[in-house]
């Protein structure tokens, strides 16, 4: 056998052997072969950590059992049950999905790998990781956890965030890859990418490869996975006028194409930096109003989305009469809103003030 063929075996049968022996945690997911919860449960986790999609993705298999119960839901209900999870184009990606197998393709979920990847919202990984897992097709999944492995235990220093870097990892993968058992491999060499092989704390004296690991105790733990180049953090200053008149507040639904698509929120002025009371105050989208008065600061906060650092303030401010706003929202009673979806900023931003609190009482909010 030769050299390098050699290494491959041995770094997959021992992962292998490691899987089994190990005592990880199991998670709802693991173990299932149901097309549809495997893919409701890599949705769920394409932005967020397994300990935070656990609660969503019960409450989703419960309320939703099966494609055809999600095809048929409600839009404003399924965002509201994805709440807090961010990044919503998951979401709208999951009804589109749900809701072109229901009825184009009768139900059934797709069962090739480029059936899988043709479906909206899945990239590679996602492809990989459900042909597997469903229909135990011998494609090798390729996230960070398998990145960090691949890197450090052959030393390699192919950029990760390049398209020919990973294709490069992606043939190391396919060929490390156990053909006749894609699903447990898989399953392994992300569990080790997890537990042991970890970002900053890796654990090489318990680790299965590092008999033949080429970074194992090195300095190169610090630098690889290599990539080249920093993400530019771009950051936004949403101002939010919460505008309440008698028993209604204005709201209206974010349509564009930009984060939090589909989902509620106060008048908007966005501008290009940071504005005190008074410049905000001047600004020709609040002058626009014709409020008469000025609005009142009451909450602020920061989110950090992946590419974007977003700074909101809420201004509340109480109207005798209706101001002269876009037609792009309406006046709606206090008591609708809170089964309204919401971005987890603007939910943030309305719990500091207590707006849910207030609603159902006599005071103003
Ligand atoms: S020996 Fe260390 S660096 Fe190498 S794969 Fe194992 S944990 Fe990672």
């Amino acid at each position: 056998m030769k050299k390098k063929a050699r290494i491959e075996t041995i770094f997959t049968q021992a992962l292998l052997e490691w899987h089994q022996q190990a005592k990880l945690r199991t998670l709802p997911w693991k173990k299932v072969n149901d097309p549809y919860k495997i893919w409701l449960s890599e949705i769920i986790l394409q932005q967020t950590r397994a300990e935070q999609g656990i609660p969503y993705y019960l409450k989703f298999i419960q309320q939703y059992p099966n494609i055809h119960a999600l095809a048929a839901a409600n839009d404003d209900e399924v965002f509201r049950l994805w709440q807090g999870l961010g990044y919503y184009t998951r979401c709208r990606n999951l009804l589109a999905t749900a809701r072109l197998i229901a009825t184009e393709l009768g139900g059934i979920f797709p069962n090739t790998y480029a059936d899988i990847r043709a479906l909206r919202g899945i990239g590679d990984y996602t492809a990989a990781a459900i042909a597997s897992f469903a229909f135990g097709l011998p494609h090798a999944v390729l996230d960070g956890n398998v990145y960090r492995v691949l890197a450090r235990y052959y030393a390699d220093e192919h950029p990760i965030d390049t398209l020919q870097g990973k294709k490069h990892f992606q043939k190391l993968a396919d060929e490390v890859l156990d053909k006749k058992n894609p699903a447990t491999f898989n399953q392994a060499i992300m569990d080790l990418g997890a537990s042991i092989c970890s970002p900053r704390k890796p654990q090489c004296s318990l680790c299965p490869l590092s008999n033949t690991c080429n970074s194992k105790n090195s300095e190169l733990l610090k630098i690889l996975p290599l990539k080249s180049k920093k993400i530019v953090v771009q950051h936004r200053y949403f101002n939010f006028i919460l505008l309440e008149c008698r028993d209604k507040i204005w709201l209206e639904r974010r349509e564009t194409k930009d984060i939090w698509n589909g989902l509620y929120q106060p008048f908007l002025i966005e501008t290009d930096k940071d504005l005190n009371d008074i410049a905000l105050h001047k600004n020709a989208a609040y002058q626009g109003l014709q409020l008469s008065g000025t609005a009142t600061i009451v909450a602020q906060t920061r989110q950090r989305l992946s590419h974007q650092l977003v700074h909101s303030k809420l201004y509340f401010k109480h109207c005798k009469q209706p101001p002269s706003l876009p037609p792009c929202g309406s006046w709606l009673h206090k008591d609708t809103i809170k089964s309204l979806p919401f971005p987890k900023t603007i939910l943030e931003l309305f719990e500091k003030k207590g707006i849910f609190n207030a609603i159902g009482t006599s005071r103003n909010i």
